[in-house]
């Protein structure tokens, strides 16, 4: 049984993230929110486009102005008039200026503007009341960005700032990753969908369904292949489809050592490498993790996860385990990695030391500081009713048995924490 250190660093080490030339599509600015950037992403515009004024004022020659004072204030006369939008007529030539608004382009001749507040105005005449620095209020062409730079990188996340940049820079269309495919199935012959009526002994399948809104929160495309039984033919064939159509297969059940736990034995039939068979986790031990080889030099590997059949152990292996492995896939640089954040607990936490133990309930960042609120109710993982409100996972590492109300202790975040103010 591997500890779950190792675990997650063979797991992150199998995942071949999808590649930015061939798995890319092409999607336009309104769409790209949330997407990953494949390719670098250039302008052909510098930024700013021209030398523009910084401040609602008056665009003059520096040399005009550099030794004056309320006193003795520099006299201008205005010539022309420039608001945002409009291109200037005039050259400004010594003695004079030009009335300029922010954002607006600078005049030629001009080299610095005087903000409003330090001029008097007289008919078309301005008085300059203090001398500015060279150059001052003045946003030179192309000095928060050159043309045919690099405006994004590949491996980032689109979200508004971005789209702000992208939409700036006037680069309306730009290729990310696709969204890769995660193929989801569920094992038991005692398994049914939730519209189908319940007979004696039968077990509603919502893993199929947690498991599905969790590859697609994560940005990924779930590829829902359903309700296998515990047929070792029906099993190899519905893995056997699954690894065309997607990157990722996630079973869940069937990886224990029960008698209808025919996961593994398959797997290594269809010519998969077995890099991981149970970790020391809790919820969670029965974990498979296998990688299928690329068939041909123009495919990709293919992981497979098979995860234990316990509802709340299927969502704490996939939090634990699979989420950071689609997020790696998928193209992300960095930030792909679990999430620990550490949280004051409300309550008295209890683990039996022998394997890393998660315990759900809820994150709460109050004032700035996180706190942890451990779910109501049995902490089997039998028992899905209370998980709902899930955000955080505690975590008590292999030795530690206890943990008091009020002592800190590492929560895996697995979704945005609940914000109050005291
Ligand atoms: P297994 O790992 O196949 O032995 O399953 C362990 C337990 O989880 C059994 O009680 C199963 O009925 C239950 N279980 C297995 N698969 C699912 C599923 N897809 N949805 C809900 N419960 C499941
Ligand atoms: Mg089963």
């Amino acid at each position: 049984m591997l500890p779950v250190s190792q675990a997650e660093k063979i797991i992150f080490n199998l995942v071949q993230p999808l590649d930015g030339q061939r798995d890319t599509e092409v999607v336009t600015l309104l769409t790209a929110i949330d997407r990953i950037v494949a390719a670098p992403v250039a302008s052909a515009l510098d930024f700013p486009h021209w030398d523009n004024s910084a401040m609602d004022g008056y665009a003059v020659r520096y040399e005009d102005v550099q030794n004056c004072s309320e006193q003795q204030p520099a006299v201008l006369e205005i010539v022309e008039e420039i608001p945002a939008g409009h291109e200037p007529q005039r050259v400004i030539q010594p003695g004079q200026a030009a009335r300029i608004l922010t954002g607006a382009v600078m005049p030629v001749g001009a080299d610095t503007v005087v903000m409003q507040e330090q001029t008097r105005r007289d008919e078309e005449r301005v008085f300059i009341l203090a001398s500015p620095k060279p150059q001052e209020f003045v946003r030179h062409r192309a000095s928060f960005y050159r043309a045919g730079t690099p405006l994004l990188p590949p491996g980032i996340t689109i979200n508004a700032p971005e789209i702000a940049v992208l939409a700036a820079a006037q680069c309306t269309q730009l290729t990310v990753y696709r969204r890769p495919r995660v193929a989801i199935l569920s094992t038991g012959n005692e398994l049914v969908t939730p519209d189908q009526p319940l007979q004696p002994g039968q077990i509603v399948d919502s893993n199929q369904y947690a498991l599905a809104a969790l590859v697609a929160q994560t940005g990924a495309e779930p590829v829902q292949v359903g309700i296998v039984p515990d047929e070792p033919e029906a099993l190899k064939r519905a893995i056997a489809k699954a690894l065309q159509t997607a990157e990722m297969v996630l079973s869940s059940g069937g990886v224990s050592v029960g008698d209808y736990d025919y996961v593994d034995q398959i797997l290594a039939q269809l010519g998969a490498e077995i890099h991981i068979r149970a970790v020391a986790v809790r919820p969670g031990k029965p974990l498979t993790v296998a990688r299928f080889p690329a068939a041909a030099s123009n495919q990709k590997s293919v992981l497979y996860f098979g995860l234990p059949g316990n509802p709340v152990s299927a969502l704490v292996s996939f939090w634990r385990f699979v989420q950071p492995a689609i997020r790696k896939l998928s193209g992300l640089s960095h930030s792909w990695g679990p999430v620990f954040v550490k949280a004051r607990s409300h309550h008295d936490l209890r683990s039996d030391g022998k394997r890393e133990t998660y315990l759900w309930g809820q994150l709460h960042l109050v004032d700035g500081s996180y706190e942890f609120q451990l779910a109501g109710g049995s902490h089997s993982s039998g028992n899905l009713i209370n998980l709902a409100q899930t955000n955080g996972l505690a975590v008590l590492p292999v030795g530690q048995t206890s943990i008091s109300a009020g002592e800190q202790i590492q929560v895996l975040q697995v979704s945005s924490p609940i914000v109050r103010t005291c």
